[in-house]
């Protein structure tokens, strides 16, 4: 992978036709990130397409250029073709191209560069001809601020590409909570908020545009699905596909639900498994030294950040339950103490 210094030049050189994706049920950042970079090339008078390997959740539709987003699975052959007849690839979001599920054998297929912008650890570096991969920042959002600025291209954030920005940032930061929160993140925003957009409107979009149900559910599950393992600092929630349909919960609500847990006193580590279709889905959530990330790794088949991890298991929704029961121990040394 060469560094993302390389591919600067190249922006200017020819009109490009770009794809630029993510990770399979996009988050604020994944389509914050990939839309800002949509606006950022379409003013270079590059030819952009953001394709998303699924759905999404519709906190996200109000987004600037969200109505141009191709989603993979809906639209399959309109995507390959733009896969494959694309010169760059951005990849953004994600580490290994196994985040796009199926979209997964068109992408290492394509013969256009892979481009990554990722803030998640052990990237397939082998997978991108450019890129760049740093865990230290807070989101993608951050990173692709970075690209643009780097790129010469300070002048062209406008509100559009502001407010896309913003939502990655604020959501993966936890509104600028968590300590990935630097001094540089910051001065960025400031600079997004010289564009006059309302960091209160994205806030109302992705945090108080739910239904009832939503709110119902959570309470739900608080109540009735929560176990707080106190002896090691830690509290597990499961979902069952009848909770899902009781509540009618789609893409989307469940986003937030792990963090619960974390507010009550010395709960060092919160997870979260979802019956879903294909998998029962893992989402980890720590605080300090506790590395989830690791332990979504070596026991769920999944990775992320070592205070925000996801993993997923073939098994059933009571067997992988028991299953986390059975080597939550190995962490013990981090949550107690
Ligand atoms: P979430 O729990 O919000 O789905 O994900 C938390 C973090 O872990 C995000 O940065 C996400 O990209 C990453 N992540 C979630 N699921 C997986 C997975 O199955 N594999 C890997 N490598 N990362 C994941
Ligand atoms: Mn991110």
């Amino acid at each position: 992978m060469n560094p993302i210094t390389a591919f600067y030049p190249l922006l200017q050189e020819k009109t490009a036709k770009v794809v630029i994706t993510c990770h399979q049920k996009p988050d604020g950042d994944a389509m914050g990130s990939t839309l800002a970079l949509y606006h950022y090339l379409v003013q270079l008078g590059h030819e952009a397409t953001v394709i998303s390997p699924t759905n999404w959740a519709a906190f996200l539709n109000w987004m600037p250029g969200v109505d141009t987003v191709v989603d993979f699975e809906a639209k399959i052959k309109q995507a390959e073709a733009l896969i494959a007849e694309a010169d760059w690839l951005f990849c953004l979001d994600f580490n290994t191209l196994s985040r796009t599920k199926r979209m997964e054998t068109a992408l290492a297929a394509a013969k256009g560069d892979r481009i990554l912008i990722d803030h998640h650890q052990e990237p397939q570096e082998h997978m991108f001809a450019y890129g760049i991969s740093d865990t230290g920042k807070s989101s993608t959002c951050e990173m692709v601020y970075d690209f643009i600025v780097d790129s010469g291209g300070s002048q062209l954030i406008n509100q559009a590409i502001a407010q896309c920005l913003y939502t990655g940032v604020m959501t993966d930061t936890g509104s600028f909570r968590f300590p990935s929160t630097t001094a540089s993140v910051h001065r960025m925003i400031a600079h997004l908020k010289e564009t006059g957009f309302s960091h209160s409107l994205v806030h109302d979009h992705i945090y108080d545009s739910f239904l009832e149900n939503r709110l119902r559910f959570i309470g739900h599950v608080l109540l009735n699905r929560m176990e707080v393992i106190y002896e090691m600092n830690t509290a597990v929630m499961a979902i069952s596909k009848a909770d899902l349909y009781r509540f009618d919960i789609t893409t989307g609500d469940t986003e937030g639900l792990v963090n619960y847990p974390l507010s009550i006193q010395g709960i060092k580590m919160a997870a979260i498994v979802i019956d879903r279709d294909e998998e029962r889905k893992w989402s980890f959530r720590s605080k300090g030294d506790v590395d989830v990330n690791q332990f979504a790794r070596q026991f769920f088949e999944g990775g992320g950040h070592k205070n925000a991890a996801g993993g997923r298991s073939s098994d059933s929704l009571e067997n992988t339950l028991k299953h986390f029961h059975e080597v939550l121990g190995v962490l013990q040394p981090q949550l107690i103490g």
